[in-house]
């Protein structure tokens, strides 16, 4: 067999050096803190970075000229894993999941191996090929949409992921609302995850989820489940227009000064493992951006037992703050 390609490491640049922005680890030990795996439940699948936005936040820098996506043999070494152990969760996100050829047979062959279902959609995506085809498979199997819209504005929106995004977003909303998606007592859970549109933290969740339901409910007749916000994470796309802009420094010493060690308990590395489309396992999504092996050792999803021992070391780097930052993003 074809030895495996192993994945190359990205590049984070030297800034760091130059900031004061102490290494995430050791802010970590001089708060007498380790970041160690809990008991893994949720398994993440990147089924690859195809998208139909070129998002300026981007960590993982999909496009629509990032043709990796998960082949058959991974996704088959992806099921063999999932059916070893039992995950709460099981979280479908890319790039555009829905662009992948083989979704709607992912989500038919993955949905009885665990208790819950994500699909993460960018919304405009969902707009493309055969919406309510995919929209039925969803209700068929209780899929969770979680759908990304960084403002309920669409100036705001727009200026992140690009023109047109925001009414195409709001159509798609409108879609998953009319069979039920977001509405109380249907048992069809639409969340949505909000990040700013620049160098900044997002504000409380609380205040944000609030500010959205207004807003969607009145000016759109949208509804949605959940609102989740996160900041930006310094890697991939983001990374290079924070270096551009001259942002960096400012943006990194933000996040450095904004750590909370109260939430580095409950940040999803701990309960969360994420497998790329070519099978090399992460602690999460960011790690795999920064292409941040698992626990150090590079290790593919066709090799592993089960999932990572509780204890486990995360493998941290300096992207980890922005998870740390404020409230946390967990
Ligand atoms: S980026 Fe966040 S979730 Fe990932 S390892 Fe760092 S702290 Fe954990």
């Amino acid at each position: 067999m074809e030895a495996r390609q192993l994945p190359e490491r990205a590049n984070m640049g030297t800034e760091q050096e130059s900031l004061a922005v102490e290494s995430f680890r050791r802010t970590l030990f001089r708060h007498g803190l380790r970041l160690g795996r809990a008991q893994t439940t949720t398994l993440q699948i990147n089924v690859g970075l195809l998208c139909n936005q070129v998002c300026k936040h981007c960590h993982l820098e999909a496009g629509p000229n990032r043709t990796k996506v998960m082949d058959e043999e991974t996704f088959n070494d992806v099921v063999a894993f999932a059916q070893k152990g039992r995950f709460e969760t099981i979280d479908i996100t890319g790039g555009a999941p829905e662009l992948h050829p083989n979704l709607i047979r992912m989500i038919e062959t993955l949905s009885s191996l665990s208790d819950r279902l994500m699909v993460r959609s960018n919304l405009s995506a969902l707009e493309e090929n055969d919406p309510n085809r995919l929209i039925d498979v969803f209700i068929k199997h209780g899929v969770i949409v979680v759908g990304s819209l960084p403002s309920a504005d669409s100036v705001q929106t727009e200026s992140q992921r690009g023109k047109g995004v925001f009414e195409k977003s709001i159509h798609a909303l409108k879609r998953l609302n009319a069979v039920g998606y977001g509405k109380k007592k249907t048992g069809l859970q639409l969340d949505l995850v909000s990040n700013p549109p620049g160098a900044f933290l997002p504000p409380s969740q609380a205040q944000a989820e609030e500010r959205f339901r207004v807003i969607l409910e009145k000016k759109w007749d949208v509804v949605f489940s959940n609102l989740f916000t996160f900041a930006n994470v310094p890697l991939g796309r983001f990374r290079q227009w924070l270096h551009q802009s001259g942002n960096l420094e400012t943006y990194l010493e933000r996040l450095y000064s904004s750590f909370n060690p109260c939430v580095v308990e409950g940040l999803m590395c701990r309960t969360l493992m994420s497998v790329a489309w070519d099978g090399y396992c992460y602690d999460c999504d960011f790690n795999l951006a920064a292409r941040l092996p698992m626990a150090g050792s590079t290790s593919h999803i066709s090799e592993m037992e089960g999932p990572p021992e509780p204890g486990t070391p995360v493998a941290v780097g300096d992207h980890c703050y922005t998870c740390a930052a404020g409230s946390g993003f967990t």
